[in-house]
């Protein structure tokens, strides 16, 4: 049952004035429930058992977080059809995206669980000493990965499931021995209590510390900035808008105790679409890329917003198929009606843009909140003298730019920001002589396709989603996919420890049976 109230620790609790609801964007019309928005005593409270919860949980065993972690995912199974329609209420979703971002959820869960029962992920690395060594003796020295401490996690909008409340930002560092507070997202705050309720339920049942996990309601940005700034936090997990992460990330450097912010961001995914690709199967490329675009209403960060080809007639008939194919696909329901009208007006900016010619554009749609899709090109030139026409607009919205020869086509690309994907479309006979254009997209990018679309991001270790700013705000680090955890950790080296005191993913005799890096050799002996 949905209450609105918030989870400090295992207790619900409601000591707020404000109350906000959520929206069901199909209907146009609020939900039925009140959420109480946090207090700044609530914000200390649960962080205050967050810490003394990290005391505990830290000690816990892999295979018992693991256990968690599985526990977690049967209880998010056992919220059944309740949460479904909680999940499509307050989205505007269908049902069949409901259960699918379900058991994505679940997956991963599951995969950080086997992740711990392996146990190999904590990198353990061992220098034996020499004493004999000369000059100096050589200390023993064994390095591994160790939980940073309590994480605050603000759920997505767009991912309801996947990347908010029990999503991978909170496996992950639930997996790496973090306790986690969630500022839930206003959009589905009734989403986020069900699946909270049944972290709850798993933490209760599987022996965890009360703190191990909080779920607070916000509607505005207080209670967010309250989290990020609070002493108790040593991370951040966040997925949404460049402004909002641009702010928070600057939060987390300006503390006392700078923190790391790892948000994910805006990115357009620039898509390559070579000559003789558009000769051979430009027809079917286009029809490809109109159901990509349109995915989801075009609410998915891999969405791809920047199509660039060398101008010609093939390139055109690429774009008239392209805009056709946009034409025959449904205006889906958007998330909320405020990400509906930033869908609109940042569209009607670049239909209105200099330079742009609009290929399609639907004027048609069933409900007040559906995303109409559109299509524009552009000439480089023009793309290339006004940086407006760069930036990311969140829903079925794509731009095609001509780009005069191969030239200006790398042109185009040095000057693009940093972003989670870039694809190329292709024949094999003609990539050797694109090899600098292929250069180009790599170093933009965090994730390289070959005739591929974007949308679609495999959960799976060799998965790297995260990119040169302003895509994320940290290259380096993945927000899916099992490596997510090395967000969470941080290494420390034992010198000269006796073996009794060293954890067991360091000892002799390697008791866990993990993989490790032993004088340089890796070895599970
Ligand atoms: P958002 O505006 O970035 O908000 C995300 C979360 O951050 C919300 O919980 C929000 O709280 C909080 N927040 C916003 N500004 C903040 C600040 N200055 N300090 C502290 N907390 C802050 O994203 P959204 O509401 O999900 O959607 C808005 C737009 O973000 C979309 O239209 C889209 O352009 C973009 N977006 C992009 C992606 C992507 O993957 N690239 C995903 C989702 C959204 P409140 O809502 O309570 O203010």
């Amino acid at each position: 049952m949905i209450t609105g109230k918030n989870y400090i620790g295992n207790s619900l609790s409601a000591k707020g004035t404000q109350t906000y609801k959520t929206v069901n964007p199909k209907l146009n019309s609020d939900n039925e429930w009140d959420f109480t928005e946090a207090t700044e005593a609530e914000v200390d409270e649960a962080a205050q058992k967050a810490t003394e919860a990290f005391a505990v949980y830290k000690q816990k065993t892999d295979k018992e977080r693991a256990a968690f972690l599985r526990a977690i995912a049967a209880e998010i199974e056992a919220l059944g059809q309740e949460v479904i329609a909680a999940y499509t209420a307050e989205s505007g979703l269908p049902e069949g995206r409901a259960m699918g971002e379900r058991g994505r959820t679940i997956g991963q869960l599951n995969s950080f669980a086997a992740l711990l029962e392996q146990g190999d992920w904590v990198q353990a690395t061992i220098d034996y000493g020499n004493p004999e060594r000369t000059p100096a003796p050589k200390p023993d020295l064994r390095k591994m990965q160790i939980a940073v401490g309590p994480v605050a996690v603000f759920g997505a909008s767009n991912f309801p499931f996947a990347f908010s409340t029990a999503g991978g930002d909170t496996a992950s560092a639930l997996a790496a021995g973090c306790p986690v507070i969630v500022k839930s997202h206003p959009m589905h705050a009734g989403t986020g209590e069900l699946v909270s309720s049944a972290i709850i339920k798993a933490a209760e049942k599987t022996g965890m510390p009360d703190g191990v996990f909080s779920n607070l309601n916000s509607k505005g940005i207080t209670v967010g900035e309250q989290l990020v700034k609070h002493p108790a936090i040593k991370a951040v997990g966040f997925t949404g808008s460049i402004k909002a992460g641009t702010a928070l990330t600057k939060l987390g450097a300006g503390r006392k105790e700078p923190i790391p912010v790892y948000a994910e961001m805006g990115s357009i995914n620039p898509v390559v679409i070579l000559p003789e690709a558009l000769k051979a199967n430009g027809e079917a490329w286009a029809q490809k890329y109109a159901g990509s675009i349109n995915l989801g209403a075009g609410q998915f960060c891999t969405n791809p917003g920047l199509i660039l080809g060398i101008e010609g007639a093939e390139l055109d008939t690429f774009g008239k198929h392209l805009a056709a194919a946009l034409g025959q696909q449904p205006a889906n329901c958007m998330l909320h009606p405020n990400i509906h009208s930033s869908y609109e007006s940042g569209k009607q900016k670049m239909l209105d843009a200099n330079g742009t010619e609009v290929l399609a554009v639907a004027l048609e749609a069933e409900g007040a909140n559906d995303g109409k899709p559109a299509l524009v090109k552009v000439t480089a030139d023009d793309f290339l003298a006004n940086p407006e026409l760069h930036t990311e607009v969140f829903g079925p919205f794509s731009m095609l730019v001509a780009c005069a020869s191969k030239a200006q086509l790398l042109e185009v690309l040095n000057t693009l920001e940093g972003q989670l994907t870039g694809s190329l479309i292709a024949e094999a006979a003609e990539v050797s002589a694109y090899t600098d254009v292929i250069d180009a997209l790599r170093s933009r990018v965090g994730r390289i396709l070959f005739n591929g679309v974007p949308t679609g991001v495999e959960v799976c270790p060799a998965m790297h989603h995260g990119g040169p700013f302003p895509s994320t705000s940290d290259a380096k680090f993945t927000s899916v996919g099992n490596d997510a955890i090395y967000r969470w950790v941080r290494p420390v080296s034992y010198q000269d420890w006796p073996q009794e005191l060293l954890p067991e993913a360091l000892k002799d005799g390697n008791p866990l049976g993990i993989l490790r890096k032993v004088d340089g050799i890796y070895s599970k002996a």
